[in-house]
């Protein structure tokens, strides 16, 4: 049972206990374009296991067969029912709320991997490399994509940037991933980094924040 981790709702004693996490990649044009990418004509999508998750005040570590973490900020949409080949209106009532994670990644061993055409699990999965802060309810808090969502390191800002810059909205991401495979209660969906993706060392301090909606901090070792 202590295998299950659960997610924190802010000001409530609801817990969520996660599944899968699903990722978006490529989801802000100008990210797309710092790391050489074509702007894709649908959402790239990868998992990460549920193994991988920490909160925030938890410690971010760097694995032995990387030198190069980027740190990736996203907002985080909590699945709160079951959903397949949603439309639209469906996919909306499916967000249970929002928070914001890291997409910890491993840019030299996933460079690695884009040139042999393999799949990015070793770049994306290891422990640690999914962070995600408390969340706020939908029912409590109506996201509006005006929001701003950004990243420090050391009390340095690296990204920032408004959540209506990305291509594909929540809702639209939902509709499709649910066309793929099915969504289930505890299921998250990170959307996307902006960009401003950039290296972190051990000893560094991260701090992600959405404005009115989730912060997190933690610590790479
Ligand atoms: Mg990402």
């Amino acid at each position: 049972m202590d295998r299950m981790k659960k997610i924190k709702i802010q000001n409530s004693n609801k817990e969520f206990t996660v599944g899968k996490i699903v990722c978006v990649g490529r989801n802000y044009a100008e990210h797309a374009k710092e790391l050489g990418n074509e702007v894709p004509e649908k959402p790239v999508i990868f998992l990460k296991p549920a193994s991988s998750l920490i909160f925030s005040g938890d410690e971010i570590i760097y694995p032995s067969f990387s030198n190069e973490m980027h740190h990736e900020v996203e907002l985080v949409i909590l699945i709160g029912n079951k959903i397949k080949n949603a439309y639209a209106d469906e996919s909306e009532k499916a967000i249970a709320g929002y928070g914001v994670g890291l997409d910890m990644t491993l840019r030299d061993v996933q460079n690695e991997l884009k040139k042999k055409g393999h799949p990015w699990t070793i770049a994306k999965c290891f422990d640690t490399s999914a962070v995600v802060s408390d969340f706020i309810l939908k029912e409590n808090y109506n996201l509006t994509l005006e929001e701003e969502i950004s990243l420090t390191v050391n009390g340095e800002i690296r990204q920032k940037e408004f959540l209506n810059k990305m291509i594909f909205n929540p809702v639209e991401l939902i509709e499709y991933i649910s066309s793929l495979m099915t969504l289930e209660e505890g299921d998250l969906v990170f959307t996307g980094t902006p960009k401003g993706v950039g290296k972190v060392n051990k000893g560094d301090k991260i701090y992600a924040e959405i404005k009115g909606v989730a912060k997190l901090e933690c610590t790479v070792n």
